[in-house]
């Protein structure tokens, strides 16, 4: 039914913003008010792939994992499903392709942006105790690599950013593009 492409620097926190906007989506799913189709909530990552963060350390590697995430997505997307690619995605080519296979299926898509300082995904990458962190060199080369979302180009909209001292997600505008598309601008702005 749709598709959710999240993008961000490495250790921005972008798994924990997913589990967010997924408890979100839920809510209103489960909420006695909403009348729509039935739908599940589904994350797609690299860890559920198995795709351990040293796969990033060169390209040979890289690039079949990206192939290998590419496939699963296109496998699990489907029209009773809200899909979740928790990935780096900073690839401005590879969202254009996911993009591309969702339309292709009739899927509503929005992209989220998971921003972080470079200071602060570099802390918080030196911090993490879940086996997850990335090299020094693989850290400082995807962010040097990482092609920002925009929401001139028609692949990334609609585009939402998550700014990491945000408390809140904009959940009821991502709910809103999956299931009306429609975008409101954020926060009351006109
Ligand atoms: P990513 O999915 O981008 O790699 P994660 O969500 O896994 O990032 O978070 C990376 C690390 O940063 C984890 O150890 C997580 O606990 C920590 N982290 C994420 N968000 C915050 C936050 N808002 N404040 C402090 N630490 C955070």
């Amino acid at each position: 039914m749709a598709l959710v492409t999240i993008s961000g620097y490495p250790s921005a926190g972008k798994s924990t913003r997913v589990a967010q906007i997924q408890a979100y989506l839920q809510q209103r799913l489960d909420a006695e008010d909403y009348a729509g189709p039935k739908l599940s909530v589904e994350v797609l990552s690299d860890d559920v792939l198995n795709l351990e963060r040293s796969v990033y350390n060169d390209s040979r590697s890289e690039k079949p994992a990206r192939g290998a995430l590419f496939t699963a997505m296109q496998r699990q997307m489907s029209t009773d499903k809200i899909l979740i690619v928790d990935s780096l995605n900073y690839i401005k080519g590879f969202r254009y392709q996911m993009y591309c296979a969702a339309r292709e299926m009739k899927l509503r898509v929005c992209t989220v942006h998971v921003v972080a300082a470079p200071d602060v995904c570099r802390e918080w990458n030196a911090n993490r105790k879940d086996g997850r962190t990335y090299s020094t060199e693989t850290f400082e080369n995807l962010i040097m690599r990482y092609e920002e979302p925009s929401s001139m180009v028609r692949w990334d909209s609609p585009l939402f950013s998550i700014l990491w001292l945000d408390t809140e997600i904009p959940g009821e505008q991502i709910w809103d593009a999956l299931t009306k598309g429609v975008v409101k601008p954020p926060n009351g702005a006109s």
